[in-house]
This record gives C-alpha cells, sequence and structure tokens, in this order.
C-alpha cells in the first residue's frame, strides 16, 4: 500500500453536499462522475494532497442506497493506492482477507479498484485503487 487515495463519504443528495463540501474545503468539486455499473455518482475534491470522494446512490440497487438506509450518511470507505492491484489482492486473499470482487474493477477517476469485506476489516470497507496507465489497460 502506498497512502491513502481517498475517503469516501456516502450522501443522500449530491448538489447538497457538493456545497458543504466546497464551502469546508475552500475549493470546488474537481470532477464529477457516474459509474453506471456502482450505481453511484461521485464527486472529487482536493484538499493539499488529499482527495475526498462524495458518493451519491442512482437507484435502489446501490451499495451506497443500502449503506445509507442502514448507517445514514457518513464515511464509507478508505481507498489505498497500491501499485499493483493483481499482487496487492492475491496477498490479501492469502492472509485471509474477504475480497468483493475476484478481479479488478474500473472504479471512478481512472483507477482499478477492488473492495476488501468490512468484516476482514474490523468494520471498515477498504478499496484498492491502482492509477490506470496505457500499461494497465
Ligand atoms: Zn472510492
Amino acid at each position: 500500500m502506498q497512502k491513502i487515495e481517498h475517503i469516501g463519504i456516502a450522501v443522500k443528495d449530491l448538489d447538497i453536499a457538493e456545497n458543504i463540501y466546497s464551502l469546508l474545503l475552500n475549493t470546488p468539486s474537481y470532477k464529477r462522475e457516474e459509474v453506471t455499473s456502482e450505481h453511484v455518482i461521485t464527486s472529487f475534491f482536493k484538499s493539499g494532497p488529499n482527495k475526498i470522494e462524495l458518493l451519491t446512490a442512482t437507484d435502489e440497487a446501490s451499495a451506497i442506497h443500502k449503506f445509507i438506509e442502514k448507517k445514514g450518511e457518513g464515511i464509507h470507505h478508505i481507498a489505498f493506492a497500491v501499485e499493483d492491484i493483481y499482487s496487492e489482492m492475491s496477498r490479501l486473499k492469502a492472509d485471509g482477507f474477504v475480497l468483493l470482487n475476484d478481479v479488478p474493477k474500473k472504479g471512478a477517476d481512472n483507477k482499478l479498484v477492488c473492495f476488501v469485506h468490512p468484516k476482514s476489516a474490523n468494520g471498515v470497507l477498504v478499496e484498492l485503487c491502482q492509477e490506470i496507465t496505457p500499461t494497465t489497460e
């Protein structure tokens, strides 16, 4: 793991949340992106070297919808940048971590992603992400 890449926050209303976070961080969202496979719309903020990802559900099939129903709005996941997602996934699998997908998926913001089940990490949903470059495609 290289560093925390971003923190994901589940929100009910993206417009309202974008407003709040642009005031809080004193900078506007630099990107909005829908991830249709995940039934979410994301919005990204930079705060110095750090990133915040707001996520809202597009429909009830979304994991974000289920999360908010159960727990309310709030921190949804912590994402770590990795150099080689395939080798990190096999390393974690070998150490008994439960991965939510067997192969990396295309996530928001030009990333290959894989999620680690919260039951494997003391209740925290962990995302591994690797920047997509011409060599990873
Ligand atoms: Zn994320």
